[in-house]
């Protein structure tokens, strides 16, 4: 109650702004994952670390849009590049050099990547990696990890919140109709498998079942909205082995961890094609999906047959801009450190945890983390909604408490560095972590 009342005492215009953006908007807000209860923060302006509601608090962002920024808000350089190339044209329906300097940039850290090809968001970059596996391959089976997200469109959506993908070996009876399903049509539920993360006995023995039906294997490093969950040594290098034997394409969605590494550089995993979003646009709408020539040479348009890739904002200058002069502002040092400091802030919460007797752990990898309550570590998304199952209200309470002492983090429990913060950020953060432990308990 007395969280409540805090949170309600501090945004009387998030809670006006809540309602008025009811009669326009369902729920209120346009994301599913940014709209809470009682009713979501409203945000203005950034900068820096930083962030501020309508009503003029300030919160320690340690959410970063959902790990789609890395330099904070407002970073000079980028906003320098956006201004500069806002007045010098933002799409000017042909192609331009921004996109060579900035696929250079990408290919250049990338060893995977020989060739890429661009759209305005990660959930087009995955879309595009499973036309181009299914165009290349001539086959139609997508096989993906359950609770993996890869984005909003159809394919993607099969169990990263419609459970009713066909699990091996059931594959078609008992499918629901396109309503039940979140309006994914049967004929892709059909076509997508999903296997569950960190088995490599169970991905091998989908390939084979499907042996000559499987056009690639999408999955994610870490699961992010499955909680954060990282691939155990030796399971992506066992599904690079897997898929190579059945002709099948790994794909590798890295839209989320580019910011660690990219995850494939730092354990030299050569995937057939990647995803890429998030903050390789500098803030700004962007996708890119690519990988070996000879697979991406379907979009040539002097060859046979090429396939068609469209996209009227795809490569504009502005994305373009400002990925250029975010790219030139994370390197290698920035990664270490940021990697660094997500190490340390795992740490402190897990202390803050223990010193309580508070079960629960901290996960992630890089500066990517999660907090879970309960003493499992989760393997895969089935073990994250175990630890999550019956905790929704504890979760919640921590998310208000926090936002009550400033710091801005997700329900679902990411969080999330950037560049501007420093150590203090990390240990006030952890402060705040142990003192809403302290009242929950
Ligand atoms: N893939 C992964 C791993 C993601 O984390 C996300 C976004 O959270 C996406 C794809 C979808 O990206 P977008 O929201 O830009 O469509």
């Amino acid at each position: 109650q007395a969280i409540l009342h805090d949170y309600a005492a501090r945004s009387p215009s998030s809670r006006a702004a809540f309602l008025a953006a009811a009669e326009v908007l369902p729920g209120g807000d346009t994301r599913t994952m940014t709209t809470y209860t009682p009713y979501p923060l409203y945000f203005d302006t950034g900068e820096g670390a930083q962030v501020r509601d309508v009503d003029g608090n300030r919160y320690l962002d340690v959410l970063s849009n959902y790990g789609a920024l890395v330099h904070g808000h407002n970073h000079p350089a980028l906003v320098a590049a956006v201004r500069e190339q806002a007045g010098l044209g933002t799409a000017l329906g042909g192609p331009g050099p921004l996109q060579i300097r900035h696929a250079e940039r990408l290919c250049a850290r990338v060893p995977a990547l020989e060739r890429v090809r661009y759209c305005n968001s990660g959930t087009e970059a995955t879309m595009w990696a499973i036309r181009t596996a299914r165009a290349f391959t001539g086959r139609d089976v997508i096989v993906k990890i359950d609770g993996g997200y890869h984005g909003t469109h159809d394919w993607g959506h099969v169990s990263a919140f419609v459970t009713s993908g066909p699990s091996f070996p059931q594959r078609l009876p008992g499918l629901p109709d396109a309503r039940l399903a979140q309006g994914v049509p049967r004929a892709v539920l059909e076509c997508v498998v999903t296997v569950p993360f960190n088995d490599l006995d169970a991905a091998r023995r989908v390939l084979r079942a499907y042996r000559g039906e499987v056009a690639g294997f999408l999955v994610e490093p870490m699961l992010g909205v499955g909680g954060g969950v990282p691939a155990e040594p030796g399971y992506l290098e066992g599904l690079r082995t897997a898929t190579e034997r059945e002709g099948a394409l790994l794909i590798l969605d890295e839209c989320a961890t580019f910011r660690v590494g990219p995850w494939q550089v730092r354990h030299d995993l050569r995937p057939d094609l990647s995803t890429f979003s998030k903050i390789i646009g500098g803030g700004l709408p962007i996708g890119v999906f690519g990988g070996r020539a000879d697979v991406m040479a379907i979009f040539d348009p002097s060859g046979r047959d090429p396939v068609y890739h469209a996209s009227a904002f795809g490569a504009n200058n502005l994305s373009l801009a400002a990925g250029i002069a975010a790219l030139d502002h994370f390197g290698p040092g920035d990664i270490d450190r940021l990697n660094a400091m997500g190490g340390r802030l795992r740490a402190l919460l897990d202390e803050a945890a223990r010193e309580r007797g508070v079960t629960g752990h901290a996960v992630g990898a890089g500066s990517l983390g999660y907090f879970h309550f309960g003493a499992e570590r989760p393997r895969d998304a089935a073990g994250t909604a175990a630890l999550r199952r019956g905790r929704e209200d504890l979760r919640a309470l921590l998310h208000l408490h926090l936002l009550n002492q400033g710091f801005l983090t997700a329900r679902h429990g990411l969080l999330c560095l950037s560049l501007p913060m420093d150590d203090a950020d990390v240990a006030a953060f952890a402060a705040a972590f142990g003192h809403a432990l302290d009242t929950l308990r």
